[in-house]
């Protein structure tokens, strides 16, 4: 099936809105400094359809730093590179089950980074990058995220200085994956481009396209640029279904049935595979990281249009 008419899918991305505008349940990240001075009462909600048509209600434009939805798009850029089997040995597909920024889970895995969605799965995927230089690497992960937006990504150079005065975690999970050898470039450098990566522009707007991107096959459905393979979108949904929403995924599958991933900034983006997908932003989170209004807007927008992707009809 298909999503349903113009009018009720925007009457229902009102409705989702509505609902959950006066939750205030969660909590701001603070753990990057800056993140925790943003306005917590921000909330978005956006659908973008396969056809190219976009639905919004509340602070769709307002932008914020993508965090870690970044890796599910860097992760699909780098399976376009080196392909299916590849990534997959190098990166793995597995759920760690652990917290996103976990040391002990690269330990405890014998220094294999588990997941792309993860702090180590993702700087070991950003390692690989196509780029002759750390600068080439990040212009290729802004122009990639770029091209699944439709528009040109800006970073926001105060969550960038903000968190890279203070990721030693992540410089620490970088040493840790060196010294097993699965970072064979400088890790500091590795670190840098990927907090450049988490710190770009982006609005709940933007997040449903580059969703409905993936949902697409590839082709970006505003733009009609082709970013991807189909046979990548088809790597990156399952990689999100598994690991995208951190430790608590499959709870989240259970519920909302849709690949999705989440950043500490806010935002979630869902993703109706052949329809569209859900682009969401509200700053307060709960204990794993995940949005509470975007949770509980993408949970509704997921049963109203029918889009679990486990339902027969
Ligand atoms: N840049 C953040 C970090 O590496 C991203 C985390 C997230 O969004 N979960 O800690």
């Amino acid at each position: 099936g298909s999503l349903p008419g113009w009018d009720r899918v925007e009457d229902l991305v009102g409705a989702a809105h509505a609902r959950y505008r006066d939750v205030d349940d969660g909590v701001v990240a603070d753990y990057i400094p800056v993140l925790a001075t943003v306005d917590p009462g921000l909330y978005g909600v956006c659908v973008a359809e396969s056809g190219g048509a976009v639905h919004g209600a509340g602070d769709t434009e307002v932008e914020f730093s993508v965090q870690s939805i970044s890796k599910a798009f860097v992760y699909a850029l780098v399976c376009e590179e080196f392909g299916h089997q590849d990534v997959l040995e190098r990166v793995g597909v597995n759920n760690t089950g652990l917290p996103f920024n976990s040391v002990i889970a690269v330990e405890l895995n014998d220094g294999h980074p588990m997941n792309p969605m993860v702090n180590a799965g993702a700087l070991a995927t950003t390692a690989l990058m196509p780029g002759a230089s750390f600068g080439e690497q990040w212009e290729n992960v802004r122009g990639g995220l770029s091209a699944f937006a439709g528009r040109q990504l800006e970073l926001d150079d105060e969550v960038y200085r903000s968190e890279s005065a203070t990721n030693m975690r992540n410089k620490a999970i970088a040493r840790l994956l060196q010294s097993y050898g699965r970072i064979e470039v400088d890790p500091l450098e590795v670190v840098d481009v990927y907090t450049r990566q988490c710190a770009l522009r982006v609005s709940a707007h933007d997040l449903a396209v580059m969703g409905a991107t993936l949902a697409d096959g590839g082709v970006n459905p505003v733009t009609g640029e082709r970013v991807v393979s189909g046979q990548v979108c088809r790597d990156t949904l399952a990689v999100l279904a598994a690991t995208g929403m951190y430790e608590r995924s499959g709870e989240w599958l259970f519920e909302i049935g849709l690949p999705a991933k989440s950043g500490v900034a806010g935002g979630i983006v869902a993703v109706a595979p052949g329809k569209g997908a859900i682009g969401t932003f509200s700053p307060p989170l709960d204990p794993a990281g995940n949005s509470v209004r975007g949770q509980r807007a993408t949970a509704y927008l997921s049963r109203t249009l029918g889009l679990n992707v486990f339902a027969s009809a």
